[in-house]
C-alpha cells in the first residue's frame, strides 16, 4: 500500500521557495514513506541540487509542462499518480498551491486541509493538521478519511533543515498532452513589491488609511529598505488604488508570517489580523492608544506616524 508522501510545487528558473525546504522537513517529520518532489517547467530539473540537500528521495521533473494549467496539470498528476506511491500531498498555501490543490483535489477525491499550520503523523498512520479558523481566532486538529490526504502548507511557520540525500530521478511521464490544456498561464508579471515577495517576506512594512496619501507610501518604502523588508497595506489603501492589490493582506488578501510585521496607520480591524496571525512579533505605529491593533502588538507606539516613521527609519540606518 502506498504510505509516501508527494511534495508538489512551482519554482522559477530552477529557484526553489523556502516554503519547500520547509515542507520537505514537514514530509520527512511524518515518518511515512519516501518523499517525492514534483515540480513542472523549464529548469525544472535545476531544483535538484536543493531537493538533495533538504531530503527529497525521489524528484520528478515535468520540464515540457511549461506553462501554468490548473485542468491540465491536474489531470496529469492524477494520472501518474500510482505511480508515486503516495497516500499523502504537501502543497504550498500559496495562490499557485491553492489553486491547483484544490482542483486536484476533486480530480483525485481526496480531502484537503488548505492553510495548515503544522502536521503531524498519528499512531494509525494518518496524519493530523493543525490550521486556522474564524478568521485565525482558533486552530483546529483536522484529521482527513479519505485514503488520499492532502494538505497546503502555510510558509514561514516551519522550520527547514538540512538533511542531505541523492534523490532519483523518476522518469514518469503522464501522456496527458499540454495541446490539450483547455485553461493555461499565458504570462506572468512578478508583483511590484519590492523584490521580496510577500508572503516569503521576513520583515514587511505595512501601511493603512493612516498614510493618508499614496504619495506618504514613499516613506514606507524607505524604511523597508533600510530594513530589507517587503510593503504591503490594509484593503482599502489597495482598493483606493494608492498601493497595488498585491499588497494588500488580511482576510480577503494575502496570509503572511514574517518574524517582524510593521502595522503602521493601521486600525487592527479582524479582517485585518487575519492575515497577520502568524507574525513572531508585531510592531504598531498609531496615533490612538485606544486602536485595536495595540492589542495583538508586542511592540506598540502611540504617535504620528509622519513624526515617527522618518526617525525610526534613520536610527535603523544609523545602525
Ligand atoms: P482604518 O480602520 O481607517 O484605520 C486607520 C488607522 O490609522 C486608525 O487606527 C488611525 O488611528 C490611524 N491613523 C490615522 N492617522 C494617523 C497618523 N497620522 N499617525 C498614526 N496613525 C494614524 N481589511 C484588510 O486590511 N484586509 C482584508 O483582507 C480585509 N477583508 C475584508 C473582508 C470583508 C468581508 C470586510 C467586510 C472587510 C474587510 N477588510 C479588510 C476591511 C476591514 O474591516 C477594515 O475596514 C480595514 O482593515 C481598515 O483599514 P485601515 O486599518 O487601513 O483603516
Amino acid at each position: 500500500m502506498a504510505n509516501g508522501v508527494l511534495v508538489i510545487f512551482d519554482q522559477n528558473a530552477g529557484d526553489i521557495r523556502h516554503v519547500v525546504l520547509e515542507m520537505l522537513t514537514v514530509a520527512r517529520s511524518l515518518g511515512k514513506g519516501p518523499v517525492t518532489a514534483l515540480t513542472f517547467g523549464t529548469d525544472a530539473a535545476k531544483t535538484l541540487p536543493k531537493l538533495a540537500e533538504y531530503g527529497a528521495d525521489r524528484a520528478v521533473f515535468w520540464e515540457s509542462y511549461t506553462q501554468y494549467s490548473s485542468d491540465g496539470f491536474s489531470a496529469a498528476i492524477a494520472q501518474s499518480f500510482p505511480q508515486f506511491d503516495a497516500d499523502v500531498i504537501l502543497f504550498p498555501a500559496n495562490a499557485w498551491g491553492k489553486d491547483l490543490s484544490a482542483r486536484l483535489s476533486e480530480v483525485l477525491g481526496a480531502g484537503l486541509a488548505t492553510d495548515c499550520l503544522h502536521l503531524e503523523a498519528e499512531a494509525s498512520g494518518r496524519v493530523k493538521a493543525i490550521r486556522p479558523v474564524y478568521a485565525g481566532k482558533a486552530l483546529a486538529e483536522v484529521v482527513i478519511n479519505t485514503p488520499v490526504q492532502m494538505f497546503s502548507l502555510r510558509p514561514n511557520i516551519n522550520a527547514a533543515e538540512v538533511h542531505h540525500v541523492n534523490p532519483e530521478v523518476l522518469d514518469i511521464a503522464p501522456s496527458v498532452d499540454p495541446a490539450t490544456f483547455q485553461a493555461v498561464v499565458v504570462e506572468r508579471k512578478e508583483a511590484q513589491t519590492g523584490t521580496i515577495e510577500l508572503t516569503e517576506a521576513d520583515i514587511i512594512v505595512s501601511g493603512g488609511r493612516g498614510m493618508k496619501a499614496p504619495e506618504n507610501f514613499q516613506l514606507l518604502d524607505a524604511l523597508a529598505a533600510a530594513l530589507g523588508a517587503a510593503v504591503g497595506s490594509s484593503r482599502p489603501v489597495a482598493d483606493e488604488g494608492w498601493v497595488p492589490h498585491s499588497y494588500h493582506i488580511g482576510q480577503t488578501g494575502k496570509v503572511v508570517s514574517p518574524t517582524v510585521y510593521f502595522a503602521i496607520g493601521i486600525s487592527g480591524a479582524i479582517q485585518h489580523l487575519a492575515g497577520i496571525s502568524g507574525s513572531k512579533y508585531i510592531v504598531a505605529v498609531n496615533n490612538d492608544p485606544e486602536a485595536p491593533i495595540f492589542k495583538v502588538a508586542n511592540y506598540g507606539i502611540v504617535g504620528d506616524l509622519f513624526e515617527v516613521v522618518p526617525r525610526l527609519t534613520e536610527e535603523i540606518k544609523a545602525l
